[in-house]
């Protein structure tokens, strides 16, 4: 086993659960001392989320084969149960640590739990060292000529290939050095019951993503009857179970729209970061002011997919049903529920939380302002999308609606629960009354 009479070093993984390259675990690697893996579950997450959460099975299974690679490296992962900062009090004695390594993460709570871990690590005389990995670049690494940070994406988009033009994507060859793990005891991890999860039954999509669909994904990306016509990899990207920069070097090669895809990734998350008033307001502050109504009936039909909108009810039943829901879909709903509906965006951006595997805060965050109207890049608010014509081009045979409707087109299919034209002018003249 490890000597620690010389001290070690923490890599501590978080939304990057993978052992190639990691920009965190590569750093920590190329330190002197041997390095000791480290898992927190935070009950402070764990929490709020619901018993058969599908994403703490996925992160389970994920820290079960991490924990088995690790081990036949004569290594372990130490997952831990606890509040972050009562468990550093254990983990900084217990292995005489001398630094911490983690990868960023950019979200709220995450930036403030950091650093408390940081100022306990330094009282004990250690440095906490932080990294670049969930995204290629961020906070105010893109800027304007005025040096501001971009609120539209077209320019931002420009400056982030020119940056990639001159520049590349820089990889961390962690899987290259893992000889430098300390070598430690396996010890068994804590069960999903022990937390109080059960184990959920939904799928995961595959990280294994074939070339074609990437090349045909400008073409088939729009289509949500189309079996694979996206990547399906969000949560693989929210997790880091792959590397964002091998993706993108990848799309680089194979699909200018996947790229751009990835970008738009990058701008919500520097969104966050820059605007952070995002987290509880509109980002426009004039779209609070609106006259949101309070709909018990209507919330709870949109989320059950019976409002009688063929396109919002097959989103909202496949969103409940496998945790995903297809890009063209969610912005047809989040636009029924805030504009047809006239409900709080707020409430959507939670039942997508709470629902969505690929659920990252920033690019949620992002998608919901953007339809209600408040967000970057926002279409002007008094055009409104419509369900009927939505439908007729991107699922015109039916297929998608088929599959998560049943009984479309017989009688026991809902009536819609507003009538278009109605939902429409109403939309109209609230968001009116609110930003004149
Ligand atoms: P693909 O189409 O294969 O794209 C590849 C990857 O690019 C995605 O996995 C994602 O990481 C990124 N990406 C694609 N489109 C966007 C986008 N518009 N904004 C930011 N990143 C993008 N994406 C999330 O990752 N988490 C969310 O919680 C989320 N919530 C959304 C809410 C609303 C209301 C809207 C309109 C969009 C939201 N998106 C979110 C963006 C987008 O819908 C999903 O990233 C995409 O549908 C995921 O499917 P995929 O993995 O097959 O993506």
């Amino acid at each position: 086993m490890t000597d620690i009479s010389n001290g070690t070093v923490v890599y501590w993984m978080r939304r990057d659960l993978r052992l190639h390259d990691n920009h965190a675990l590569y750093e920590a690697l190329c330190s002197e001392l041997p390095v000791v893996p480290v898992f927190i579950f935070d009950p402070n997450i764990l929490d709020e989320l619901s018993r058969d959460d599908a994403r703490i099975t996925f992160l389970h299974d994920t820290l079960s084969n991490l924990k088995k690679e690790l081990s036949e490296k004569g290594s372990d992962l130490k997952v831990y149960y606890g509040d972050p900062i009562e468990i550093y009090k254990k983990i900084i004695s217990t292995y005489n640590v001398k630094s911490i390594y983690a990868n960023r993460d950019y979200e709220p709570y995450a930036l403030k739990r950091d650093n408390t871990v940081r100022s306990l690590i330094e009282s004990s005389g250690g440095v906490y060292y932080d990294y670049k990995d969930h995204v290629i670049t961020e906070r105010q690494e893109i800027l304007s000529n005025s040096d501001k940070p971009y609120t539209v994406f077209t320019p931002y988009k420009k400056k982030w290939l020119a940056r990639l033009e001159d520049q590349g994507i820089q990889q961390y060859p962690s899987e290259r050095t893992l000889d430098q793990l300390a070598q430690l005891e396996t010890e068994p991890m804590i069960s999903l019951s022990e937390m109080k999860f059960e184990r959920s039954t939904i799928h995961i999509p595959s990280t294994n993503v074939s070339q074609q669909l990437i090349r045909n994904y400008d073409k088939t990306r729009n289509f949500p009857g189309l079996e694979n016509s996206t990547s399906r990899l969000g949560i693989h990207l929210r997790f880091g179970t792959i590397s964002i920069r091998e993706k993108a070097i990848k799309a680089k090669k194979l699909n200018d729209t996947y790229l751009s895809e990835l970008i738009w990734r990058d701008f919500y998350s520097q969104i966050l970061s820059n605007f952070p008033h995002v987290v509880d307001g509109a980002f426009r502050p004039k779209y609070d002011t609106i006259s949101w109504r309070t709909d018990e009936s209507d919330l709870q039909a949109w989320k059950d997919g019976n409002t009688g909108y063929p396109m919002v009810d097959a989103g909202m039943r496949e969103l409940n049903t496998t945790g995903y829901m297809h890009n063209r879909v969610r912005m047809i709903t989040a636009s029924f529920l805030t504009k047809h509906l006239l409900i709080n965006w707020r409430m959507g951006e939670a039942y997508f939380a709470e629902k969505l595997l690929d659920y990252d805060l920033a690019s949620n965050n992002g998608g919901w302002q953007w339809a209600s109207g408040s967000g970057t890049d926002a279409a002007p608010y008094f055009r409104i999308f419509n369900p009927a014509s939505q439908l007729q081009k991107f699922d015109k045979e039916l297929l998608y609606i088929k599959k998560w409707i049943p009984e479309y087109g017989t009688d026991d299919y809902v009536e819609p629960i507003v009538d278009h034209k109605f939902a429409r002018q109403r939309c109209l003249a609230t968001y009116k009354e609110a930003l004149a």
